[in-house]
């Protein structure tokens, strides 16, 4: 790829819309643009300063294709950093790419995917995990994740890697400095300071490897698990739910009939509700398989939601209660939410047993608690989202720590720990200065990868090769 040249691309979405811009970046962005631009005002666009609009028609030879606002944008205050022009033109397809065709005659290259970001990047307008928290911004599809994203497009987790970094480089320098004297044998790397350096670089690996799993989870929604027989109201319940948040159902890919995936956002909070089959006890084989799957299925939930139908609470409640009991010994650190379903069809004193026989079973309020029901008049569908929202950690949300949500990331850091590990080892063996140089040049090495200072082709080609054109 070519990254002298001048390149274009449609920045928002292709089809139809009120407007769509256009985008020109490079070093030869004004200039090829200026004499297709017959602006209004009487100054030359080449002319205009950073950062202003100027309204004008965008021409082709005799013919005029379009009225246009040009931002001008000049180096390195861009996006980019180099120069910059952005054409927002009326949304037609059409003139969307008579517009692009025209800027490629006249000496554009269509760009790549990323492209823009990528040469920001390389222009330092951003590190690189910045470069990629807006690949994840544009993809944020709820509160969580949007949040997530901008904290790290801000620099939130690249500033605290690189304060790190930079002081681990201070030592290395000194130890090898140190090398330099080695007759002498002096220490210009204070011991003390440097076992306390390591200690806190570790706190601090440590805290965000750990928060790769909350980031994770936050990110692609937090999975509960719909533990209920077929009828007991799985549809109706997960319908209501969806009603009031008007949000977006879809199937996941790859999932099978018996476990399929609704993904929807509870006080902009991503879950994904994960229908099971139920665990009733049968000599069936083909059902036996669908209660191993169930199982396995809690094994991947955050939230297990055990759903039951009220009205058959009288003639079976004793088999529910051996039915929970058995996950709660399975997965003894998963909380379990007990929801009694279809209430509306109980009596008041049918209401009085079922609340009783339910305070039995859910006895250790810790771990499980349970909560009446009705799916079809909506009766405790609004207690169910501020239970749920409660299971969820959201303490990481709350707080400003920094999340990582990127696997390249979490694997650079898991990295670096074990070298600081190392450094450590080394420390409290007394070992000489020049092996300990050897692992902190590692360790720095990987805090490297994250925020791009060290970097290869194959990498910045697979990050950017997942953003859209345009961006
Ligand atoms: P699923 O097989 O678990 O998905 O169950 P459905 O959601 O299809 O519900 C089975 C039947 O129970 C349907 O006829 C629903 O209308 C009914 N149903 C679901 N929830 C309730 C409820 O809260 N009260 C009443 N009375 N009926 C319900």
């Amino acid at each position: 790829m070519k990254l002298n040249d001048t390149i274009v691309a449609l920045a928002t979405p292709s089809g139809a819309g009120a407007i769509a811009v256009v985008r020109v970046s490079g070093p030869d962005a004004l200039k090829i643009v200026a004499p297709l631009f017959k602006a209004k005002s009487k100054k030359p666009l080449e002319e205009q300063p950073t950062h202003t609009i100027h309204l004008g028609n965008v021409i082709d030879g005799e013919r005029t294709i379009d009225e246009v606002l040009a931002s001008v944008f000049r180096s390195p205050r861009s996006y980019t950093g180099e120069e910059t022009v952005e054409l927002s033109c009326h949304g037609s397809p059409y003139i969307q790419q008579e517009i692009i065709q025209l800027l490629i005659r006249k000496g554009c290259r269509s760009a790549e995917a990323g492209e823009f970001t990528l040469r920001a990047f390389l222009n330092a307008k951003m590190d690189l995990s910045q470069a990629e928290a807006v690949a994840d911004l544009i993809n944020s599809e709820n509160a969580a994740s949007h949040q997530m994203a901008m904290q790290q497009m801000r620099g939130g987790f690249s500033n605290e890697i690189q304060k790190l970094r930079e002081e681990l480089l201070n030592f290395a320098s000194l130890i090898e400095l140190e090398l330099d004297f080695a007759e002498e044998d002096v220490e210009f790397a204070n011991r003390d300071q440097f076992r306390d350096l390591v200690s806190r670089i570790q706190t601090v690996l440590k805290r965000l490897i750990d928060s790769f799993a909350t980031g994770n989870v936050l990110k692609n929604g937090i999975p509960v698990a719909i533990v209920g027989e077929p009828n007991v109201g799985k549809s109706t319940l997960l319908n209501a739910l969806l009603n009031e948040e008007r949000a977006i159902v879809s199937d996941i890919a790859g999932t099978t009939r018996d476990t399929i995936e609704d993904e929807m956002s509870i006080g902009g909070v991503g879950f994904r509700f994960i229908d099971t089959a139920g665990i009733r006890e049968t000599k069936d084989v083909v059902e036996s398989i669908g209660i191993k799957k169930t199982f396995e299925k809690i094994g991947q939930a955050q939230v297990v939601v055990y759903l039951l139908g009220a009205d058959q609470f009288q003639a079976q409640g004793s088999r529910f209660k051996i039915e929970i009991e058995k996950i709660k010994n399975r997965f003894p650190q998963k909380p379990i939410l007990i929801i009694a379903n279809k209430v509306d069809r109980l009596s008041e004193e049918e209401l009085e047993n079922l609340k009783s026989g339910l305070e039995v079973i859910s006895n250790d309020s810790e771990r499980s608690q349970y909560l009446l029901l009705s799916a079809k008049t909506g009766t405790g569908v609004e207690e169910l989202k501020d239970k749920l929202l409660d299971y969820v950690n959201t303490g990481a949300l709350r707080n400003s720590d920094t999340i990582v949500t990127n696997s390249r990331h979490y694997a650079a850091l898991l990295k670096a720990l074990e070298e600081i590990n190392k450094v450590e080892d080394g420390l409290n063996a007394d070992l000489s200065g020049d092996l300990l140089a050897i692992d902190i040049r590692q360790a720095l090495h990987h805090f490297g990868e994250i925020t791009g200072e060290i970097t290869n082709d194959d990498l910045l080609g697979n990050i950017f090769a997942n953003f859209c054109i345009g961006k």
